[in-house]
């Protein structure tokens, strides 16, 4: 059976390669057009501070909206991008596009100097000592207070703690700019040196907080790893809180900052206004 099969197969997909490699060709064709053009947007997300309700800050995460293929999602082509060579000129695009964003919410009065904008960036960002002074120009461009923009790093990235991430890591933190670790709790072995690295928070990832208000074991281990995160010296804010559940057991175990679909999806940024005006009149603000 199986040789003949076998040349079969090889005679189905061989066609079919070749067309995913003219299709990722095409896409990335039209993703260099989009950066250079129009297709990409930034939508954001807000950070709630549990105490009170209201929005501290708001996360970018980029779409594409492609002129045929519809709305194409981050993790679809993010990837290709790092693999093309594009992830600079993308990074750097959603740098400017966001900080420019977040001066022109602070020109508007909206939000105060606390206020602040993550914006996600890759690991060859960070390997790039390009990146450093690119966000410096946007910095001195936009005149925004460093500390409210708030790098977001993914723990595989950092972890892979070579000379030129820490000297990276810390040229970036030498500007002033916020450092978070994104998707915390997903790699490993991070956690003996998360102590040492020059980071400010940590995004623990929504994994970590599932079986809050169904499985009964979670609360113990959620208030260990804001333990362990604390005896680090650092903070934690949480994501991917869905329920009201999630919420409240977040609060009741002291943390201090959280994001999730329960509070707000990621939004265009012509929808932050609203979502600002609803917390603000929620909140008690004394
Ligand atoms: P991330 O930085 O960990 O972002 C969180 C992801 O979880 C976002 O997906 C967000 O929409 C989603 N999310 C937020 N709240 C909830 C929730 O309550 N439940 C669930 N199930 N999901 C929630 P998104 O926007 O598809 O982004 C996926 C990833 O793509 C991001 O993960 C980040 O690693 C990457 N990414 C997004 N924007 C950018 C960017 O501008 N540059 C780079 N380099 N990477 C980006
Ligand atoms: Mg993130
Ligand atoms: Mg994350
Ligand atoms: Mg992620």
């Amino acid at each position: 059976a199986s040789k003949a099969e076998g040349l079969n197969r090889l005679h189905v997909f061989e066609p079919g390669l070749l067309l995913i490699r003219r299709l990722r060709s095409q896409l990335l064709e039209d993703l260099r057009a989009a950066i250079k053009g129009e297709g990409l947007v930034l939508h954001y997300q807000p950070v709630v501070e549990l105490g009170t309700g209201q929005i501290e800050g708001v996360e970018a995460l980029i779409r594409w909206d492609h002129p045929t293929r519809g709305r194409i999602m981050p993790d679809e082509f993010i990837p290709l991008a790092e693999d093309a060579g594009l992830i600079s000129e993308l990074g750097l695009w959603v740098l400017s596009t966001a900080v420019g964003q977040l001066r022109r919410w602070i020109d508007a009065d909206l939000v105060d100097s606390r206020f602040s904008v993550r914006i996600n960036i890759s690991a060859t960002d960070l390997q790039s000592l390009q990146f450093i002074e690119d966000v410096r120009a946007v910095l001195k461009q936009t005149g925004v207070r460093p500390a409210q923009v708030v790098l977001e790093l993914t723990e595989a990235a950092i972890v892979r703690g070579n000379d030129l991430d820490r000297y990276s890591l810390g040229g970036l933190r030498g500007l002033g700019v916020g450092i978070e670790i994104d998707d915390f709790g997903t790699g490993y072995s991070s956690i003996s040196y998360l102590r040492l690295l020059p980071v400010d928070r940590v995004k623990v990832d929504r994994s970590l907080i599932e079986g809050l208000g169904t499985d009964p074991s979670q609360p113990a281990l959620v208030a260990a790893v804001l333990q362990l995160v604390r005896a680090c010296g650092l903070e934690a804010v949480w994501e991917g809180v869905e329920t009201a559940e999630q919420a409240e057991h977040l609060r009741n175990l002291g943390c201090l900052s959280a994001q999730g679909y329960f509070f707000s999806k990621p939004v265009p940024p012509e929808q932050i206004p609203a979502l600002l005006a609803q917390t603000s009149s929620q909140s008690n603000r004394g």
